[in-house]
């Protein structure tokens, strides 16, 4: 197996706080992976720092063979590796299709020109942008929604948009902080068919998430991370069993 993301000995100090200590880790490619640990524990600093919205004090960050170590976001996620935050970020007032085809950059390689005279080369990336905007909101479960403005949507629907959203760019790697946080108990499950859907179609995932459960069902390995040093990995049964991730969560 190769890896999509090669971490190597990250490390963040903010003022004297050593969030991460030479942190390293990879996630294989195709895989779903979650990145565990206690408050505190620099899980939300290491994905700011390989997302490119926090800069590193040392380290490499590869994805695939191409070296992103200090690359700014927006370079990051045209080079495959896009990021959803705790918070999520919708436009209320547009509707959900508007939602995602202002987010895929979907007509980034049009010029003024062909957007202002609708020439055939706009309708072509408009169309194929619909498309795939719309296979995305049934891959979500809003179908019945997808002309509504994003303000009607729940919570945990918005999350699934913000979700579809970064699917638009066609990412190779997506980092998702905490997908299920908030989210109703009885619709986990659905986010984690969601995720697994979208897995099957060639999508690696590193998943920050409270929720035990919901990583022990959906990823293949687990990182643990505690005082922003990783204290162990392996897979969700080898984790579960570990005494020393139990004695850090309970701090003891
Ligand atoms: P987690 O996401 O696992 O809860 P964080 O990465 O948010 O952990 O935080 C790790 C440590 O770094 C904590 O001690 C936190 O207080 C500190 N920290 C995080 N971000 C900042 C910041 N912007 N300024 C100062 N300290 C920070
Ligand atoms: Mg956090």
């Amino acid at each position: 197996m190769s890896a999509i993301l090669n971490v190597a000995d990250v490390s963040k100090a903010f003022s004297g706080v050593h969030a991460v200590q030479g942190t390293s880790f990879e996630v294989e490619a195709g895989s779903i992976t979650g990145l565990i640990g206690p408050n505190g524990s620099g899980k939300s600093t290491t994905i700011d720092c390989i997302s490119g919205f926090q800069t590193l004090d040392a380290g490499r960050v590869l994805l695939g063979e191409r070296d992103i170590t200090g690359l700014r976001p927006a370079e990051i996620a045209k080079a495959g590796m896009i990021r959803t935050f705790q918070n999520v970020r919708v436009y209320d007032s547009y509707s959900l299709l508007d939602n995602l085809l202002v987010a895929g950059e979907a007509f980034r390689d049009l010029n003024w020109f062909d957007a202002l005279a609708r020439t055939p080369r706009y309708r072509r990336v408009r169309d194929a942008a619909e498309d795939r905007a719309r296979g995305l909101i049934d891959l979500v479960g809003l179908t019945r929604l997808s002309d509504a403005p994003a303000t009607v949507l729940s919570y945990g629907q918005k999350k699934l948009l913000a979700f579809a959203a970064a699917m638009m760019a066609k990412p190779r790697l997506i980092v998702l902080d905490e997908p299920v946080a908030g989210v109703n108990p009885t619709r986990v499950n659905e986010v984690a068919d969601i995720l697994r859907k979208a897995n099957a179609t060639g999508i690696s995932f590193l998943i920050v998430e409270h929720n035990v459960e919901f990583i022990n069902s959906l990823c293949h390995k687990v990182i643990v991370l505690e005082q922003g040093r990783k204290l162990t990995e392996g897979t969700p049964a080898q984790i579960r069993n570990d005494p020393r991730v139990l004695e850090a969560y309970l701090g003891i």
